[in-house]
Parts: structure tokens; C-alpha cells; sequence
């Protein structure tokens, strides 16, 4: 064990799934690594940012070596440091980094830092397991702080760290815990010797609190439609899963009751039906439309540290659309916006917007929520824009409806109404219409990512992303185009 230290973050995987912490140290080759560029981007800011939440640090440098990560530590302590970040501790074969270690009169605080909006119950086994390390370490914890996300900040000038964040004190439930730790760390360290893979039927604790990265390797082979492709599905599928009904077939073998659209998915998959169309319910749609037709795509990023006046943590600020604008004799015209790397991009997507979408007009998004509240908020900040953008906000229809109805569906949508699933099944084989053929940038989380990093790179690589990003989020766009014809073609 020695050799294998058990870190704060392994303890925590092992609290999730045991199994997970064997595969860890036994199996590592088999993870599927999930985690969002975007995502862990914005972990890594509020980390920084909140190192500076109680006034001047000393960071401790990153080491391969923990106990030059320890050593340091010491080093900070006695050197009279008020504030140390990453501070390495080691116990035991224990190890763990406190993301600040703050001086208290006669003692020290353990700082956890989450860019969460919330705490959940995996951050109190991850502070407990912090305050059993060092307390074992000898060291005077007199606090245990978290210091999270509060999600109703509004930045109004300067950053104001001391709004942006709530720190609660988890003092009292890190020591009501210490106990179970110190028996879960003998257990787990016992589960990892295992020479034999542990048996470990799968739940919904492979998901939460995190995806767990060998969650394939775990559900091993399954069919080509099993119980984890049915639409909105959630828990029942890994009860099923654990009963040995996986596949379509063995559904309906088993006379299992799922919803009307999910055995509609089912069933059509099954009994190899043709597209199911609902020509009232797709008229309705089609009725309520107009033309010349504004086909709107935005494209956003998050930020949990806003970077910009009026901004909230993770609010979606909107970086780019493409517009393509749809004439009743069928012919087309494209509009994009893409924002200038490193700038807010907020005014300039709303003038722009008003510049190419006039009032009145019919305009049409693929889940018209999304688009609508980013309208609204737009509208909100810039008053002067207000009225045009809400009118474009009034004049919207959805084009997914149908699809989320059911009211259109095929087998090859798997289930979903995703615009990424609707369109490879309407038109299999038409290399123009293919996300995959893309270069860079092929979903809405590469595009953010793209966008959140691109400030950073050279030149050369901006104008290489700014065209990928152009491409891709034009097709979104034209891809609503061609769903909506075939949404025509289908009633005929
Ligand atoms: S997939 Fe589930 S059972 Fe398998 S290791 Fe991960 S959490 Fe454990």
C-alpha cells in the first residue's frame, strides 16, 4: 500500500464505487476519459481565483514527489505563511493537498474549493478525509471550511470574491465522520488488494456524483439498442440491466411498461416500422410558419468566474450564430456572427442580431428555449436593443417539436430529438449533412471550449478555429433547413 497512496480524490472515488478505486490501481487502462475541456477550464479559474479569497498565499508548487510537496509545506508553515494553497500532507500512505490552508489565532483552517453551486454529500467525505489527514499528521485543524459557487452573484465592477463565493463551515460533520473514515480507508485498502476482479453490479452510483470512466468496460457488450438508448429512461435502465433485460427484444419479452414515447422507440425498432408520422400534429408546426424564414443557431460558453459587467456565474453568454434565411421559392441566404476572441462578445451578437433578423419576421430554432432565453437576457442588458430583440423573441417556433412529440420519428434517432440525432436518420448518407466530417469542432462543448481557449493560441490557429467553428455552427443551421423539408415532404 505503501507504494499506492490513497489521495483525497481516490478516497472519494472508492466512497462512490469501491470497484472504481480497484480498476484505478489495476485496471487504469481501461478508463474512458469524459471530462469536458470546457469544464475542467473552469474548475482551474475558480481554483485561482479562490486562492486569493482570504488575501496573499504561498502556493505550493505541483511535484511528482509528495514529499517535496510536504516538505514545502512545512517550510510555508513555519515561515509564517497566512495562506497556502495546495498545501501536501502525508499520513499513513494518505496523502492529501488542501486547496488553502488558512492560519487561524491558534491554528489552521482547512479550505476545500468547489466551482459547484451547491454542496453535495461527496465534498463532506472529501473535507472529512482532509481533516483525518492532517489532525493523524499532528497538525492544529481547528476549521473546516467549503468554499463553493453562489450561484446569485452578479459582478458590478471589480470582482468581489467575497460575493462570488459562500464559504460554510463543515467543521462539525468532518468530525462526526472520522470514525466511519478511519474504517472506510481500512476497508478500501483491503478491497484493493483483491487479486480478483470484485464483482459489482452496476447502478446509478456509476453516474453520480461523477461519471465513472469505466462504466463501458462495466456494462461490457451490449446490443446495438439496449436499455441505456431509451429516451429519458434514467434509473430503470440499470434496474433492468440488472434483471438481464438489455436488449429491445428482451423488453418486450418481458412485457416491461415504459412510457407511450418510449415504446414507441422500442417498438418501432422492433417490429422494423417505418417512419411513425403524425401528420395533424407536424402540420401544426408547419401551419404556424411563415416566410422568408430565419433559421437561428446560438452557439455559448459558461463562465462559474464572470469575466464581464452584469455577468452571473454560469450564466450562457452567447458567442455566435448562424442564420440562414429560408425564401418561400426555396432559396437561401446565410448570416453568421462569431465574437472576437478574448472581448465580450454580448453587444456585438445583440446588434448584430438586430441588424440581420428584422421585426416581424417568423424565425425558427431547434429547441426555441434556448435561443429565447438568450434572447431575453440580451434584451435585458441593453435596453436600447430591447424592443427589437423581443420582438424577435415573441416571433419564434420550434422546430423540434415534432420530433419531441414523436410526432416524427424513426429508428434511427435512437430515441432522441437531439438535432444531432434527427438529422444523420432524415438524411443517412448525404456527406454534406455529417457533424463528423468536421474538423475541430463538432458539438456545442468543443465550440465553447474552442472559443473559451482561443484568446491564447496564435494567429494561425485562431483563424483555423474561427473557420471550424464557422462551419460547424453553419450547419446546424442548414441541417434545420433540409429537417425542415423533409418535415414538408412527410405530409405531402
Ligand atoms: S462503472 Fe459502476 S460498478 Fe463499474 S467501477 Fe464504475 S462505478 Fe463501479
Amino acid at each position: 500500500m505503501s507504494d499506492y497512496h490513497l489521495t483525497k480524490t481516490k478516497y472519494c472515488s472508492g466512497v462512490q464505487c469501491p470497484k472504481m478505486l480497484w480498476m484505478m490501481k489495476n485496471k487504469p487502462e481501461e478508463a474512458v476519459d469524459s471530462m469536458n475541456g470546457a469544464v475542467i477550464e473552469n474548475g482551474n479559474i475558480v481554483g485561482r481565483a479562490a486562492r486569493n479569497y482570504f488575501g496573499e498565499y504561498t502556493l505550493i508548487q505541483y511535484s511528482e514527489d509528495k514529499a517535496q510537496m510536504v516538505s514545502d509545506t512545512i517550510n510555508a508553515m513555519e515561515s509564517g505563511a497566512e495562506n497556502i494553497a495546495e498545501a501536501g500532507f502525508i499520513y499513513d500512505g494518505l496523502y492529501c493537498a488542501v486547496d488553502i490552508l488558512h492560519r487561524n489565532s491558534d491554528g489552521w483552517d482547512i479550505v476545500e474549493v468547489k466551482s459547484s453551486t451547491g454542496v453535495k454529500p461527496i465534498h463532506v467525505d472529501d473535507m472529512s478525509f482532509q481533516y483525518f489527514v492532517l489532525k493523524s499528521a499532528g497538525i492544529n485543524v481547528k476549521n473546516v471550511y467549503i468554499l463553493y459557487i453562489n450561484n446569485q452573484y452578479v459582478r458590478h465592477g471589480e470582482l468581489d470574491l467575497k460575493q462570488l463565493f459562500n464559504l460554510e463551515n463543515y467543521t462539525e460533520k468532518a468530525i462526526e465522520k472520522q470514525d466511519e473514515i478511519k474504517t472506510r480507508i481500512a476497508e478500501l485498502r483491503e478491497y484493493i488488494k483483491q487479486s480478483e476482479e470484485p464483482d459489482m453490479e452496476i447502478g446509478t452510483f456509476c453516474e453520480k456524483p461523477y461519471l465513472c470512466s469505466f462504466l463501458d468496460y462495466c456494462r461490457g457488450d451490449l446490443p446495438s439498442s439496449s436499455v441505456f438508448d431509451i429516451a429519458r429512461i434514467g434509473k430503470k435502465a440499470y434496474e433492468l440491466y440488472n434483471q438481464g433485460i438489455i436488449s429491445f427484444q428482451d423488453i418486450i419479452n418481458h412485457n416491461i411498461k415504459l412510457t407511450d414515447n418510449q415504446m414507441t422507440q422500442v417498438n418501432s425498432f422492433v417490429d422494423r416500422k417505418p417512419e411513425v408520422i403524425n401528420k395533424e400534429e407536424v402540420n401544426k408546426l408547419l401551419e404556424s410558419l411563415y416566410y422568408p424564414l430565419y433559421h437561428l443557431d446560438f452557439e455559448t460558453f459558461q463562465q462559474a468566474v464572470p469575466e464581464y459587467e452584469g455577468g452571473k456565474p454560469y450564466a450562457q453568454i452567447p458567442f455566435q450564430y448562424s442564420l440562414h434565411i429560408e425564401y418561400e421559392d426555396g432559396r437561401l441566404e446565410h448570416k453568421e456572427f462569431l465574437g472576437k476572441e478574448g472581448e465580450d462578445p454580448r453587444r456585438a451578437i445583440a446588434e448584430s442580431l438586430c441588424q440581420d433578423i428584422p421585426k416581424g419576421v417568423c424565425s425558427l430554432a431547434f429547441n426555441m428555449g434556448f435561443e429565447k432565453g438568450r434572447i431575453k437576457e440580451l434584451a435585458a442588458l441593453f435596453p436600447d436593443l430591447s424592443e427589437h430583440l423581443m420582438d424577435i423573441h415573441d416571433h419564434m417556433q420550434d422546430l423540434m417539436i415534432p420530433f419531441q412529440q414523436k410526432a416524427f420519428y424513426n429508428n434511427d434517432m435512437e430515441g432522441s430529438y437531439s438535432i444531432k440525432h434527427v438529422l444523420p436518420a432524415l438524411y443517412p448518407d448525404d456527406p454534406e449533412l455529417n457533424y463528423h466530417s468536421l474538423d475541430q469542432v463538432h458539438n456545442g462543448s468543443e465550440a465553447s471550449e474552442a472559443f473559451l481557449t482561443m484568446a491564447d493560441k496564435s494567429s494561425e490557429e485562431i483563424a483555423k478555429l474561427r473557420e471550424n467553428l464557422l462551419k460547424y455552427c453553419g450547419l446546424d443551421t442548414y441541417a434545420m433547413v433540409k429537417v425542415l423539408r423533409k418535415l414538408r415532404e412527410a405530409v405531402g
